[in-house]
């Protein structure tokens, strides 16, 4: 293509709206345009990128076995019912009603979608394992869309389902869904770390989440750099400290609980003050509205609850913090001052917190709290389960050195649905013998756009996008410096048709501009190779310069033709 007649806006200023470097760069080197928060159109180069994305995901699923379909994003709420996810999806689903008030919805995933049409469709185990795959658009209300592709509400996703016969035919599907992962993020050219993650709410057996480590990532990982452990922060179990840090004494024999007045001391920095002592030897009480049940959950003074580790041991879909008359109410103190003691509410607790000794609590009384509280002398719990986050330094699970955390983007997820699912639906096959058993599910799914900004991430630097080859919208930029000098414009055309009979996507910069202007436009798209015509065109020399490097090379025209050919064959094969 000639970029005088091509579609891209270039931005030269950043829009004020984009915050991380993705966000800005899309917009700037014109490949999207938002519609509303969390809405984008493509433009065409846009567009050309995120197919190319979708190729190589299409690639890798086909080789993997896998048969490509196409659901339909309107979907009839009784697709939902059994899974119980038309509640679950609570506002996040984008809901509408039909002519005649029938309650639809936009597919915010499709789980029973597939579920559904294998019931109606498989009956035998010679058609098992069976895998299939959409690469579909999806809708999701989400709380905060933000950082452009990185949370949307409208976007494509690749999602992919297993369908086998037991534990063992699953095992192999999703071995075989974590290989084509990798082959799909290297081929993006991407640094990626696989982590286990949590199962929760969506049951199953065993889950792993694909993270591009970065800043601006919503994910936190937990990573072990000594026994290569990774784990989701959400899932990483933490090992508990088991000793309160004071003297001996204190540590082993219980001394009697005392009701100590703190009139001015609610939050751990005043009580730490106040009691002058470290948060390691305070418990922290904290209640939770989980649906319609009021529970109360406790950390150590200076550790924070993990709420998806909390929800997932509760088993409910909302969790918030209780509102200060639900405090009140069920302690019968102001906000501040709640404890374990007396309090006749469901009570979760920490192993580190069942572990200490003599420590301080709220008193449920305002203005009060207690101290040497022990826990089976003064309070029992329902449960003692791990419900905190890790932090750095804290021990790895697996191999006890200091753990490091992250931000990561989730770009992928892998998923043992086992057969929630199909149990839910009846989705059953007849085995050799004609007993009928539950089909044996898995779920797999890819953000597209996620992953086009999560590229971009970790492909860029001050003068816009770097894209690795695989990706690019164009291989190679033709620059001629004069589009006005004829010798120029000829040299440029020769390689420009050479090139593309070369079978090398190239386009070529024949506006009128600076050259300044071109180069400054070539390097916010982001295409890899750039060839640049000048006045030694006549001598048959031209530059070549990759986007990913600063270094300029004269080449006989001949030479940069073969290295271009060259360098575009060996990164696609
Ligand atoms: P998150 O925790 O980021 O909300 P999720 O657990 O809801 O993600 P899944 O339901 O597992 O995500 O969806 C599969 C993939 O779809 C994710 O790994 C992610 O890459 C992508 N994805 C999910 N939500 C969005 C979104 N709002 N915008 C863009 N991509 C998304
Ligand atoms: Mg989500």
């Amino acid at each position: 293509m000639r970029i005088s007649k091509m579609f891209i806006p270039t931005l030269r200023e950043v829009p004020a709206e984009a915050e991380i470097a993705s966000h800005k760069l899309m917009l700037r080197a014109g490949l999207i345009r938002k519609q509303a928060s969390g809405i984008y159109s493509f433009l065409p180069l846009g567009y050309r990128i995120f197919r190319k994305i979708e190729q190589i995901i299409r690639e890798e699923m086909d080789r993997s076995g896998a048969q490509e379909l196409m659901m339909s994003a309107l979907l009839p709420a009784e697709v939902y019912q059994p899974s119980g996810r038309w509640e679950v999806f609570g506002p996040e689903m984008f809901r509408l009603k039909d002519r005649n008030e029938r309650d639809f919805c936009l597919g915010p995933a499709h789980e029973e979608v597939f579920t559904e049409i294998v019931r109606n469709e498989i009956r035998s185990y010679k058609s098992l394992p069976m895998m299939l795959y959409q690469i579909q658009t999806k809708y999701r209300d989400e709380i905060r869309p933000r950082f452009g592709f990185m949370r949307c509400r409208e976007f494509v996703m690749k999602d992919a389902y297993s369908f086998d016969r037991d534990e063992a035919g699953l095992d192999m599907s999703y071995s075989k869904m974590y290989e084509a992962y990798c082959r799909i993020f290297d081929r993006c050219g991407l640094d990626y770390i696989v982590v286990d993650a949590d199962s929760g709410a969506m049951g199953g057996s065993g889950s792993q989440e694909f993270m591009v480590k970065s800043e601006i990532g919503e994910a936190e990982v937990v990573f072990c750099e000594s026994c290569g452990y990774a784990a989701n922060r959400e899932k990483a179990q933490c090992v508990p400290e088991m000793c309160c840090p004071g003297e001996e004494q204190r540590c082993c024999d219980e001394l009697p609980l005392e009701k100590v007045a703190t009139p001015d001391a609610r939050t751990i920095e005043e009580l730490m003050k106040f009691f002058n002592c470290s948060p390691k030897e305070f418990a922290k009480t904290l209640i939770f509205q989980a649906d319609d049940r009021v529970v109360a959950a406790m950390v150590r003074g200076d550790r924070e609850i993990n709420e998806t580790k909390l929800r997932n041991h509760l088993g409910c879909n909302e969790l918030n913090m209780a509102d200060p008359e639900t405090v009140k109410r069920v302690t019968h103190a102001d906000v501040g001052f709640a404890g374990p003691v007396g309090l006749g509410i469901e009570l979760i607790v920490d192993p580190e917190v069942a572990a200490m000794k003599n420590f301080v609590v709220g008193a449920n009384e305002t203005g009060y709290h207690l101290k040497n509280v022990n826990m089976g002398r003064d309070f029992k719990a329902m449960a003692v389960i791990d419900i905190r986050n890790m932090e750095e330094g804290d021990g790895c699970p697996k191999c006890g050195s200091p753990v490091k955390v992250a931000h990561g983007i989730e770009v992928g997820h892998i998923f043992k649905l086992g057969t929630k699912y199909s149990k839910a639906f009846n989705c059953t096959y007849l085995d050799e013998a004609g007993k009928e058993h539950p089909m044996v599910m898995g779920s797999y799914g890819i953000g597209v756009n996620r992953l086009m900004a999560a590229i971009i991430e970790q492909n860029n630097d001050e003068n816009g996008i770097i894209w690795p080859v695989s990706i690019a919208p164009y291989h190679v930029v033709i620059i001629p410096v004069n589009a006005t000098i004829e010798e120029q414009m000829k040299t440029a055309e020769r390689i420009y048709s050479e090139l593309q009979s070369a079978g090398v996507e190239v386009i070529l910069d024949d506006r009128n501009e600076r050259a300044g202007v071109k180069f400054k436009d070539a390097d916010l798209i982001g295409i890899p190779i750039r060839i640049t015509v000048g006045k030694k065109a006549e001598k048959g020399i031209v530059e070549y310069k990759l986007r990913k490097s600063s270094e300029v090379k004269e080449l006989k025209i001949e030479d940069a033709i073969a290295q271009a050919r060259q360098e575009v064959m060996s990164a696609l094969n």
